[in-house]
């Protein structure tokens, strides 16, 4: 009755071109299909994107995981980091806008469904922490917001006090390289026993270079831990 009420009052829109939709929090079809959303066939590690017309088989690899260079043990994204993710993305990260937040972490489950195929399930979730003095600028860490609804879907915990993150300028148009020296150095796993043995999912909004998985992978294992996992709204696709 009073969700019936609130409905009439304040009807479900569209977030991004505010048309009608029947559901609070979706997205109406026209605005859905600008998305570049990730499906098959995908590297079965990474979840780099295959052209659609490729048959790779049940397993299909991309040359950086057949190489054994990937930056995680395993990572879906959603979308395609794009201009039209980029909107979505850009006001979440940056003005507070949490309008976008149920699309995102519902698009992120989805993206996440192959995750009970493999080998284990992670114990822990770990947004990509913040430094505390962009933490305290900000006001939130936009990766905890998409954890949490992550880690009540799938009821796992959710853990922001494992590991910490120095203060960098940012990395802004740096190249993989500069960003991969940039980010070296910069987390620091305060409660090792926290970790160890675990397998853990990482979570961030957008994955450039893989540069702040591949740091994050790297201390979380030499701490102890298992196996590192991924999970971004959004990736950028290189050609490879
Ligand atoms: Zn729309
Ligand atoms: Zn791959």
């Amino acid at each position: 009755m009073l969700s019936k009420l609130l409905d009439f009052l304040f009807p479900p829109s569209c977030p991004i071109c505010k048309g009608p939709v029947s559901d609070h929090g979706t997205l109406c079809a026209e605005c859905w299909n600008k998305f570049n959303w990730i499906g098959d066939p995908k590297c079965c590690v990474c979840g780099y994107p295959f052209a659609a017309n490729l048959d790779l088989g049940a397993h299909p690899l991309c040359p950086v995981c057949a190489a054994g260079q990937n930056e995680l043990d395993w990572m879906r994204s959603a979308c395609v980091y794009d201009e039209w993710s980029r909107n979505i993305m850009l006001p979440f990260k940056h003005a507070s806008t949490l309008k976008y937040q149920k699309i995102m972490t519902r698009a992120m489950i989805a993206s996440l469904r192959e995750m009970e195929t493999c080998q284990k399930i992670p114990d822990l979730i770990i947004p990509v922490p913040l430094s505390y003095r962009r933490l305290w600028k900000r006001g939130y860490n936009q990766a905890s917001l998409l954890a949490r609804p992550l880690s009540q879907h799938f009821n796992i915990p959710m853990d922001v006090n494992s590991v910490h993150r120095k203060y960098r300028p940012d990395m802004g148009h740096k190249n993989a390289k500069q960003r991969a020296e940039n980010i070296r150095g910069v987390f620091k796993v305060v409660r090792p026993e926290a970790v160890k043995g675990k397998t853990i999912l990482l979570v961030d909004d957008v994955m450039t270079t893989g540069a702040t998985f591949a740091e994050l992978r790297r201390v979380l294992k030499r701490a102890g831990a298992a196996a590192v996992y991924g999970v971004a709204f959004c990736r950028v696709v290189r050609a490879i």
